[in-house]
């Protein structure tokens, strides 16, 4: 099966940012391979634009480098880098000051979709819509992207959406969460919405529980000082679990478009019960023979803020009462792996027996490091010697039945920035999914400083505090394994 590319229109994107991290890793050389797949038209140009005194050439190199050491397998070769390069400029602009905006606006053609990528720190987000508008960049079919973290809170993501709500229209606004371009969360919403097999199961009576786990190997990192002020809950609960929660509870929406979709979601979120304070574990990773621990690595000793949150909720509706939901996340785990499975109940009557022993389905979504939808059924052992039952695992990722182009997918960030120039904003938060997540997740951390709580320490490369385990045994549940 050949996947068909189809070309976007012409588009003038603008990359704030373009000389930091992400933009190397990940905008410029997704960018690449869309253009090698021949989704970018010949005359669609991207700028960049940061702070650095660099000339277009210099932004050309520190592109070519970044393209060799993150581009992938890309099927374009030379010829195909230099006619992607063709298309790039650099403009120096201080997203703060007044210098560069005058280049830039002499750089964009009138009559051509603009998209305006905000991959800088979110203290510049304001600073950069307001000189857009000021500068007469923000034209009707403007858009712009607004990379994570979207507010530190209900307040601050309140402001955030106030202040570019005076430049830009709510259907402008591409707030970015790349777990929804990743192509197998949107196969969950087809294995979900395009068969009738699934529907009818998805809900409090044939649903035992629902686990998301998404788990780190690396620490802090270079990020330190940043998430030493954030923390999982507010880097990884409140935009991308709460996500991927909204996808598995939602009701169906009537058409596969973007309010549509995002009215369902925004639903989930404000049905999700206050969460009890016993129903959560934070964590703390401590140092090893050769690594230091968390509070090392953000240089500071007394650091209370949590690298793992382990928690059960509820969503307060018709069709999950009483159904839990438990979400996982953490740095410095013993894998990588980002897993949503869906636990069915037992069958109501076992007829093979007590030594049949416990089966159940399993519906199980991988996200990372490799992605893929696996259903756990059980059947027969094969062979001579009775009637044994054996769980097996059904693929539903069918890389085979696609072909060599079904394993080519684009990357979340690909799909998501041709989705902008499309103007499709499905994939995308709304403002008020936002700022309804904040709401659930303020209260806990307010908990949690009004309780003065302290992290319980974890060994990095195990799979969290011991309490982690026990928020599952003492319901008569367990976690998934952490697996490649
Ligand atoms: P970064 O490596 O620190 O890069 C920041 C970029 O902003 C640089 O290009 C910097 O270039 C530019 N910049 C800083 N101050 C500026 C100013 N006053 N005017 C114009 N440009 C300015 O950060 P990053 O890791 O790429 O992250 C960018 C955004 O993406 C952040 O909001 C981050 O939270 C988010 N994000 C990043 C990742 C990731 O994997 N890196 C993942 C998810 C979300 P100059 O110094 O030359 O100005």
């Amino acid at each position: 099966m050949v996947s068909r590319v189809i070309p976007v229109d012409p588009f003038d994107l603008v990359i704030f940012g373009a000389t930091g991290d992400l933009a190397r890793r990940k905008i410029l050389p997704g960018l690449f391979r869309r253009f090698c797949a021949g989704q970018i038209p010949p005359d669609a140009r991207i700028v960049g634009a940061a702070r650095s005194e660099i000339d277009t050439a210099a932004f050309h190199q520190l592109v070519r480098e970044a393209i060799d050491e993150f581009g992938g397998k890309t099927p374009c070769g030379d010829a195909g880098l230099e006619g992607f390069l063709a298309r790039l400029a650099y403009v120096p602009i201080d997203a703060k000051g007044t210098s560069g905006w005058s280049e830039l606006c002499s750089l964009l053609r009138p009559d051509m979709v603009r998209a305006f990528y905000f991959s800088v720190g979110p203290s510049l987000f304001g600073a950069i819509a307001e000189r857009l508008h000021s500068n007469g960049l923000a034209t009707d079919d403007s858009r712009i992207v607004v990379e994570k973290p979207f507010g530190h809170d209900l307040a601050t993501a309140k402001a955030l959406n106030a202040t570019l709500a005076q430049h830009f229209r709510e259907d402008q606004i591409y707030r970015i969460d790349h777990y929804l371009g990743k192509e197998t969360v949107q196969n969950l919403m087809a294995v979900r919405f395009g068969n009738m097999l699934f529907e009818p199961l998805w809900n409090a009576q044939y649903i035992d529980h629902v686990q998301i786990t998404v788990a780190e190997t690396v620490g802090v990192g270079g990020r330190g000082a940043y998430y030493d002020t954030s923390g999982a809950m507010r880097d990884m609960v409140q935009n991308h679990l709460m996500q991927l929660l909204c996808l598995i509870a939602m009701e169906p929406p009537a058409k596969f478009d973007p309010d549509a979709v995002r009215d369902e979601k925004l639903k989930v979120i404000r049905a999700l019960d206050p969460v009890d304070f016993h129903h959560i574990v934070r964590g703390q990773y401590g140092p090893t023979d050769s690594q230091p621990g968390y509070r090392e690595h953000v240089e500071n000793p007394r650091s209370t803020t949590e690298s793992f949150v382990a928690l059960k909720c509820h969503i307060s509706n018709w069709r999950w009462a009483n159904t839990p939901f438990y979400l996982r996340t953490g740095k410095r785990l013993k894998a990588r792996s980002s897993e949503i499975a869906v636990v069915f109940k037992d069958t109501p009557h076992s007829i093979f027996g007590e030594e049949a022993g416990r089966h159940r389905n399993v519906l199980s979504i991988l996200l990372q490091p490799n992605e893929g939808i696996t259903l756990q059924v059980t059947i027969k052992e094969p062979g001579p010697g009775g009637m044994r039952l054996v769980d097996v695992p059904l693929d539903m990722t069918f890389a085979e039945a696609l072909g060599p182009d079904g394993e080519d997918v684009p990357d979340a960030y690909e799909r998501l920035i041709m989705d902008v120039i499309r103007g499709n904003q499905t994939l995308f938060m709304r403002g008020d999914e936002v700022e309804a997540a904040w709401a659930w997740t303020d209260p806990i951390i307010a908990g949690w400083e009004r309780r003065g709580e302290v992290p319980e320490p974890y060994d990095s490369g195990s799979t969290g505090p011991e309490e982690a385990l026990m928020l599952m045994h003492r319901d008569g549940r367990k976690w998934r394994e952490i697996r490649v």
